[in-house]
């Protein structure tokens, strides 16, 4: 049960993408520096040796443009950098490059639901900065926290982000955390970023106050250090709870940034928040201005793929749930495996209920990717085929699906190993195994045939043995039938 504040909350959300560049934003350097050795995948640029000038790397541009007109947002055909001056161990240069008043687009919005109530959130503006490395505190056992002194690792610097900042119309944490979980799925859409909390390829920033009695905004606590969109929902639940509880007891909130502490499940203060005056921005003048033309605008525009919310509208074509089209577009790759399959001729429905349930368990047992399961569209249409086709039961297609996925075997031989073959066991055939069955159970056969199954418990214990003995392959009507028939 979530905390219910007595006072209107009111959150405004900075989100710091990762942007997928092969480079850093001013330099050759890799963006990959996970795992590396520290202070391997840097440069005099990303060190900021005297002397050295930067130079904007166009996929950044392109890729932050692109983020931008997925929020609805208008590319500036003009904008620059500036310096934004702090002092902190990580920030090689003292200042990091960042974009401030213009700004490489503008306005925009991002459409939610949460508490199954539709909400807009405006986007006030995205920009581009550079990332600042990271401080260790390795200990001798080699945990990288924990010792008492810091080093720093300057690998992530230079890193291009794409800092999205929402306008404070968010009005709930159950609505940051949706907002957040959209946004992610858009830059995954827009192959932006791999948005992913846990390794810091995106993070939030919350700014939340609650409203006084009159209407006017209160004071805003800047709450960071939110590692997953749980982690986010829950820091900002804390915080509204403590915020209420400072104001009832005739307290004051200050204005300053609190750490989200997920293990202890608190906030606390780091620092006082700076304003923009405390950060002296001053423009890049090593930098040349970033200007897009109208062409490059039009070729954005066109290169844009199908974006969620588009695709979600048309799955509801699918005769699918709300839920069931929610679940089968969180992923681009989700979606597109299962529009393959529909394609190869699986009835959309059931191959819907297939993916959502079947493919996602069996994902979830291997901790893989849609991207690495081994089961080809086609071969679960033709498995849903047979299914529906009666051809097979269920639960032999789901050990069929779960076979095949784990090993690479082609579906003939998957088949094999259940036991199971395709078509159904009717008729003569089925008429054998059902003497079959009542010849080895004679008590039984007696004691229905003498009246004595009242509850008729007998008669479906071995209308169980033939389904068994058939994994399923026979029909439920008819075998009733024929054991009644045999049973008089
Ligand atoms: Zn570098």
């Amino acid at each position: 049960m979530s905390y219910v504040s007595s006072r209107p909350v009111v959150i405004g959300l900075e989100v710091h993408i990762q942007l997928n560049t092969r480079s850093k934003l001013f330099c050759p350097c890799s963006t990959d520096y996970i795992g590396k050795t520290p202070n391997t995948n840097v440069c005099p640029i990303c060190l900021a040796v005297p002397g050295t000038l930067p130079l904007v790397n166009d996929s950044a541009v392109a890729l932050g443009s692109r983020m931008g007109l997925g929020l609805r947002g208008e590319i500036q055909k003009y904008s620059n950098f500036h310096r934004k001056n702090y002092f902190y161990p990580d920030l090689a240069k003292a200042y990091q490059i960042t974009q401030y008043g213009l700004t490489i687009t503008v306005g925009g919005y991002l459409d939610i639901e949460a508490d199954g109530k539709p909400k807009r959130v405006r986007i006030h503006h995205l920009h581009l900065e550079e990332d600042a490395g990271k401080l260790v505190h390795p200990t001798a056992d080699g945990r990288l926290t924990g010792a008492s002194y810091s080093l720093v690792d300057y690998n992530r610097g230079g890193v291009p982000l794409s800092e999205i900042v929402s306008e404070p119309d968010i009005s709930s944490p159950a609505e940051a955390k949706e907002y957040v979980a959209r946004l992610r799925q858009l830059a995954r859409y827009l192959d932006v970023s791999d948005g992913e909390m846990e390794s810091g390829s995106l993070r939030v920033d919350a700014n939340i106050s609650l409203s006084n009695p009159g209407g006017s905004l209160g004071t805003r606590v800047e709450i960071k250090n939110m590692n997953s969109l749980k982690a986010l929902e829950r820091a900002l639940e804390y915080e509204t709870e403590r915020q209420n509880k400072v104001l009832d007891s005739g307290g004051r909130i200050v204005q300053e940034t609190r750490l989200w502490d997920d293990a202890e499940s608190v906030t606390r203060s780091m620092r006082n928040k700076e304003t923009a005056s405390d950060y002296r921005y001053y423009p890049e003048m090593d930098l040349a201005p970033i200007v897009i033309t109208d062409e490059q605008i039009e070729e954005f525009k066109k290169s844009m793929p199908e974006l969620p919310w588009e695709k979600r509208a048309r799955f509801a074509g699918y005769g699918l749930s709300k839920e069931e089209t929610a679940i089968l577009t969180e992923r681009k790759e989700l979606a597109e495996y299962y529009e393959a399959v529909v394609s190869f001729g699986a009835p959309p429905a059931r191959a819907a209920n297939w993916v959502r349930m079947d493919v996602l368990r069996v994902l979830n047992e291997l901790s893989r990717d849609i991207r690495e399961f081994k089961v080809k569209p086609e071969t679960l249409a033709e498995l849903v085929k047979y299914v529906e086709a009666k051809e097979l039961s269920g639960t032999v297609g789901k050990e069929i699906l779960d076979i095949l996925a784990r090993e690479d075997v082609p579906f003939d031989e998957a088949l094999k190993r259940t036991g199971a073959r395709t078509g159904r066991l009717t008729g003569g055939a089925l008429e054998t195994l059902i003497d079959r069955i009542m010849s080895a159970n004679p008590d039984l056969v007696e004691a229905i045939k003498s009246g004595r199954d009242k509850k008729g418990g007998k008669l479906k214990f071995l209308q169980g043995q033939v389904m068994k003995e058939t994994k399923g392959q026979a029909d439920p009507r008819e075998t009733a039938s024929l054991l009644s028939e045999k049973l008089v």
